[in-house]
């Protein structure tokens, strides 16, 4: 049996996964973030304990999906947007000294995309992205069954790559990233500059969806924008199928449409476009099956 953490902005997940994948118990808490890296680590830790006493049998080790950028060889947690005061922790060391069990870290798209691999939406296909649209734009990569991480764990970051080369400035030192049109955030933007007051993403994705035409408007354009991240990503990887999970896909079902036909009309390469079958829940079964994949190399 493993534990899988999902280390998030707002919430902390924790489940306890049999080695066949299934889940035999899973708890949410708030990460309440603000308190900054111990108070936090100290919650996982208390988690990781509360799912080894619930476990019928030893637990073999723990698996830790974070937000990005981290630094996969050491195990260390850089300094990510969502996770306040956070700046070059040990997270991987640490929570192994606590725990006394082997612990494996990946950043929380690369352990979405495995769980939706394995046992969600891309079941089959040795070749397939997951994209992630909500706050911010993510992906996991798998190449021929393997999770591909890149040199140094930073592949997928697909919401950091350009669709507009004159394009506004980014705080990753891009120009036009995908981030600032398409996700969660853009569109919470947008919005405020057509309503003329804050309106978060999903209210956004709701009034679209109950035929309002201005938030349809913005809701089609950050769509577009997607559809036209996809299409570079589709022509570089050929990939078989790409899996689209996160808030921002999962109030917007119906967009679906708008991507497959931006990505099959650009390309001669016919590719499948599905939502993620795992909800919210893939980060956290993902974070579970770390351990098991790196036993098989993965
Ligand atoms: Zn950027």
């Amino acid at each position: 049996m493993s534990v899988g953490i999902d280390l998030g902005g707002t919430k902390l997940a924790a489940c306890l996964l049999r080695s066949d994948g299934s889940v035999l118990a899973e708890t949410t808490v708030p990460t309440q973030a603000w308190e900054g890296p111990e108070a936090v680590m100290a919650r996982m830790e208390a988690l990781i304990r509360e799912m080894m006493e619930r476990a019928p049998e030893r637990v073999a080790a723990v698996g830790i999906g974070s937000p990005g950028p981290l630094d996969l060889k050491t195990g260390v947690v850089l300094s990510p947007p969502n996770l306040p005061g956070w700046d070059r922790v040990p997270l991987r060391d640490r929570m192994r000294a606590a725990v006394g069990l082997p612990v494996y870290l990946d950043n929380d798209a690369n352990a979405a995309a495995l769980a939706e691999f394995r046992s969600g939406a891309g079941a089959g296909a040795d070749r397939m992205v997951y994209v992630t649209v909500s706050t911010g734009i993510g992906a996991g990569i798998v190449i021929d069954g393997r999770l591909y991480r890149g040199e140094t764990g930073a592949s997928g970051e697909f919401g950091h790559t350009s669709v507009n080369a004159w394009g506004e400035p980014c705080r990753c030192g891009n120009v036009g990233c995908l981030e600032n049109y398409a996700s969660g955030t853009a569109i919470a933007k947008r919005a405020e500059a057509v309503f003329g007051r804050t309106m978060p993403a999903a209210e956004v994705m709701s009034r679209a969806s109950e035929g309002d035409q201005a938030a349809k408007g913005i809701v089609e354009e950050a769509f577009y924008a997607l559809g036209i991240g996809l299409v570079n990503l589709t022509k570089l990887l050929n990939p078989r199928r790409i899996v689209i999970g996160g808030g921002v896909a999962q109030t917007g079902g119906p967009m679906l449409d708008t991507l497959r036909r931006i990505v099959n009309r650009h390309c001669d390469l016919e590719v499948e476009i599905r939502p993620a079958a795992l909800g919210t829940r893939a980060g956290v079964i993902g974070a579970a099956l770390l351990p098991w994949t790196a036993s098989e190399g993965m």
